[in-house]
């Protein structure tokens, strides 16, 4: 197998051959166990802020998030304190789940009713404690941009360097606020990035982008006939997992199955694919999957 790693490179490359065709994974999910995937490059930047800058960090969103894993794991290592705000939900403590892995990390979590999360969530800003950093749901915000450019640096530099195999000009990484895929496209105009809606449709996708920037010509969102939930479980997504695991990777079952669907079934050149992390959720999702009755392994 290929293997590529430049002093400069938090992750390698790796061939990966898939349905008969030839693809890359830039294996950004091996960076860390928790603070992996995009996650690590949308957290970049406060990966290098000095610990004594922060004392607490606060975020909310739901209790599956794998966001919430990687702050967790950030802030344990930083010595920070996580509080995290959810809806309040009937959490299964299910012991490989990301929620119980954040909390074993020190997160603090806060439930809010349904009727009061709303008003807390837009009145976080006001009156903040000092050293107190507002980590919005999903990191969709300028400050994920440097850990991007970062990771863009990178496939740049792999594809000078002289063993590299890619003389490919398209990438892909799957979307849910669109803030990986729209700060990739943008740091990387000679490539065409694919991605795919995770959370809503294309229209919602990019209109949570265009709140961030203007979405540039080289982002192409591929799009599926069938409508999908988010984080529902699905036969196909199942099956197309379990059979990129068997092929040598494991991808996330909430994000990636659908873009491999997408891209399968709508591209025919070679790809690198960005590995986007979150594996560390696939344990209590297959617990939904098996409640479902749709694993027969
Ligand atoms: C968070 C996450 C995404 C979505 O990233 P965005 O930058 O919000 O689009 C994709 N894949 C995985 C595995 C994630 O955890």
């Amino acid at each position: 197998m290929f293997q590529q790693r430049t002093n400069s490179s938090l992750s390698s490359i790796e061939t990966f051959v898939f349905d008969g065709r030839t693809f890359y994974v830039k294996r950004d999910d091996l960076i860390d166990p928790y603070l992996s995937g995009n996650k690590y490059r949308k957290l970049y930047t406060l990966i290098n802020t000095p610990s004594e800058n922060i004392r607490k960090i606060i975020s909310y969103g739901g209790t599956q998030s794998n966001a919430m894993l990687a702050i967790a794991a950030l802030c344990r290592s930083k010595g920070w304190i996580f509080e995290y705000f959810t809806k309040s939900l009937h959490v299964k403590e299910n012991q490989a789940s990301n929620y119980s892995q954040a909390l074993n990390l020190g997160m603090v979590h806060r439930e809010l009713s349904d009727e009061l999360y709303r008003d807390f969530i837009a009145s976080l800003s006001v009156n903040l404690e000092e050293k107190t950093f507002i980590l919005h749901q999903g990191g969709a915000d300028q400050s994920a941009r440097l850990g991007v450019e970062v990771l863009a640096k990178e496939i740049r530099e792999s594809c000078l360097h002289a063993k590299c195999p890619l003389n490919v000009r398209s990438l892909a990484t799957p979307s849910g606020t669109g803030t990986t895929a729209l700060y990739l496209a943008l740091a990387l105009p000679e490539y065409k990035i694919y991605t795919t809606p995770s959370v809503g449709d294309k229209s919602y996708l990019l209109e949570q982008m265009a709140a961030l920037e203007k979405v540039p010509q080289n982002l192409i969102i591929l799009e599926s006939e069938k409508k999908y939930h988010f984080a529902k479980p699905y036969k196909e997504f199942l099956d197309l997992h379990v059979r990129l695991k068997s092929a040598g990777i494991e991808f996330d079952l909430i994000y990636a199955p659908k873009i491999w669907k997408m891209l399968l079934e709508q591209t025919d050149e070679e790809i690198l694919y960005i590995h986007s992390g979150g594996t560390t959720g696939n344990a209590s999702m297959m617990e939904r999957y098996k409640y479902k009755g749709l694993v027969s392994l």
